[in-house]
């Protein structure tokens, strides 16, 4: 009540007036009272993420979804076009894109991983000195926060601008996607960490594990999956192309085909199991129904203002990775993700209401087909190893610096030189084209950027080169960029292909950009829309539809596929107007 009271003084400040009267007072709250009403915004905002979704598997496979991906397709705004503008079509840019409604440039999460030139060390996105790691099981490492993400999330938006006490919760297999989904305060934010077995979180966020989480996680051990089978939902005629097809890789301790058992190397839950667990659609089932218990456990959509809940189902991309974009187990994914999804907006239904929720729902990235069956249909196709660029790099550079190593690393398409060795690159043209000249040698690769074309290239009418510009920040990009050519991606080492990992994402290309993105639920006008659209369009939405504005956003507001609110209702809710009429 108190705090109630504290807001009230606060709205009538910032209308510019001073609340000394009792009756101003009481038209405040009045004036508070008319925007529960009238206000359109959602009671609960829900963020669906799955984890290397290609935009075309819905023409592809949707035929095969009867729950809650097709509710979704059928009932919601489906952008059929829609597909991220930048290069780096990798998991935490591309969870922070969605987050925030800002690209890498802007946000600054421009990989999984780079290169910090401060340190001298590969640092991962969310690593965080300063923070601890809190577990909800066996002691696990690492650190983690969002600090490395430049701007706020719509969830932090959402806790700062409404006076609502915003509950943020999100949850995820992967610590990258749980943290980035919620930014930099939450209520809770959780993740398996499959070396230890255990749920975790970070001290950035809790100070103690957080009791309604834990009490979850002791009624739901990941445990009772151990020695399930995954094995096809649907009849084998269901599915489309074969179950093994050329190149797949499948992870340790699955084969090609059909059943992958969850078990380990022991007879009890061992590494193993954690692993082929956190990387099966039984884990996108546990995330599924850890989230609707944390809309019973904290009466989500029930508070006074807007609460934000978002996870991301990590299983396609594993699966992706191991068996590819034309696998039965992809499918099978997706099926099962189907029946989770309709699980969960059922339970929204029922405890919060259909109109009472809105719901965004979109992918990180995509994913390449498998090489060899890219091949198979006569169509050049292939991995870059990096290991190979870097090589020719230190060759080409010996003449100028002689032998050494000059480079210092390459993660992903980033190229990154040891202290001072590129400001000489640059100082030496014959030198800087005969290092260009050697990575455009290289099989597979496309195209060469230096650091100085990108920095105000966001503009440019080359494609490619604005792509790039968009993912690239200042002091954490490489020096250089490579490119791989359409249907060839980087990888460390090309000589063997790792298991679990028979293709990938990360480029510019049409099958990493292009993902789903719809919205269904409260405010929101159903439909197929051919617009351009993007994921980073989802967080300026959804700010606009819970009346916030984001203080930096790249995306547009997908303004089409909403449903107006009349403007008599919009005044009603402005305080000013009827403190005014004092
Ligand atoms: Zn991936």
């Amino acid at each position: 009540m108190k705090q109630a009271l504290r807001k009230i003084l606060a709205t009538i400040v910032c209308a510019g007036l001073v609340a000394t009267s009792a009756p101003a007072q009481r038209e405040a709250t009045r004036t508070r009272a008319a925007q529960k009403t009238t206000n359109h915004a959602p009671k609960l905002v829900v963020v669906l993420v799955v984890d290397q979704m290609r935009g075309d598997y819905i023409e592809r496979y949707g035929h095969q979804w009867t729950k809650g991906l097709r509710r979704l397709v059928k009932q919601g705004a489906w952008y059929r076009q829609a597909a991220y503008t930048y290069m780096n079509t990798i998991t935490c840019a591309g969870h922070a894109t969605i987050s925030t409604g800002s690209i890498p440039a802007t946000h600054g999460v421009i990989l999984n991983a780079w290169w910090d030139r401060e340190t001298g060390k590969q640092v991962s996105c969310t690593e965080d000195p300063k923070a601890r790691t809190i577990s909800y099981g066996a002691p696990a490492i690492g650190a983690h926060s969002a600090f490395r993400l430049e701007v706020p999330t719509l969830a932090d938006e959402l806790r700062a601008q409404l006076d609502g006490n915003a509950r943020v919760v999100t949850m995820a297999v992967k610590a990258r996607a749980a943290i980035m989904l919620a930014g930099h305060r939450a209520d809770a934010a959780t993740w398996f960490d499959a070396g230890s077995g255990a749920w975790v979180t970070t001290s950035a966020f809790t100070a103690a594990p957080v009791p309604f989480v834990e009490s979850f996680l002791k009624s739901h051990p990941v445990e009772r999956d151990f020695g399930k089978v995954w094995t096809r939902v649907l009849p084998e005629s269901a599915y489309l192309f074969k179950d093994a097809e050329a190149g797949e890789r499948p992870p340790e301790g699955w084969s090609e085909v059909f059943p992958h058992p969850l078990e380990g190397k022991s007879e009890k839950p061992d590494a193993q199991f954690y692993r082929l667990w956190a990387e099966s659609p039984f884990a996108d089932a546990y995330v599924g129904e850890m989230a609707a218990a944390t809309v019973d456990a904290l009466g989500l959509g029930k508070g006074p203002g807007t609460d934000y809940l978002a996870m991301s189902f990590g299983a396609l991309d594993s699966v992706g990775h191991a068996f590819g974009p034309q696998s039965h187990e992809v499918q099978d994914t997706l099926v099962r993700l189907d029946e989770t999804i309709g699980k969960l907006l059922a339970h929204l239904d029922h405890a919060v209401g259909a109109k009472n929720y809105v719901v965004a729902f979109s992918a990180d990235h995509g994913v390449a087909p498998i090489p060899e069956q890219m091949m198979g249909e006569g169509i050049e196709a292939g991995r870059v190893a990096t290991s190979d660029v870097i090589a020719r790099v230190e060759k080409a550079m010996e003449p100028l610096l002689g032998a050494g190593k000059h480079v210092a690393r390459m993660t992903y398409p980033d190229l990154y030189f040891m202290s001072g060795v590129y400001a000489k690159l640059q100082a030496d043209a014959t030198a800087m084209a005969a290092v260009k000249e050697a990575i455009r040698g290289v099989p597979g690769v496309w195209r060469v950027y230096r650091s100085e074309e990108l920095e105000n290239a966001k503009g440019s009418g080359d494609a490619i080169m604005r792509a790039i510009a968009l993912s690239y920040y200042p002091g954490r990009s490489g020096d250089m960029v490579v490119v791989p050519k359409p249907y060839w991606f980087l990888v460390n080492e090309a000589k063997s292909v790792p298991a679990g990992s028979a293709t990938t994402h990360g480029t510019p290309h049409g099958y990493d950009q292009h993902v789903p993105v719809i919205l269904m639920g409260n405010g929101i006008k159903g439909g197929e829309y051919l617009n351009a659209a993007s994921p980073a369009d989802i967080a300026p939405t959804l700010a606009f539809l819970c009346a916030i504005t984001l203080a930096r956003a790249d995306g547009r507001v997908l303004a089409e596929a909403l449903e107006m609110p009349r403007s008599a209702d919009i005044k009603a809710t402005m305080p000013s107007e009827s403190v005014k009429k004092q």
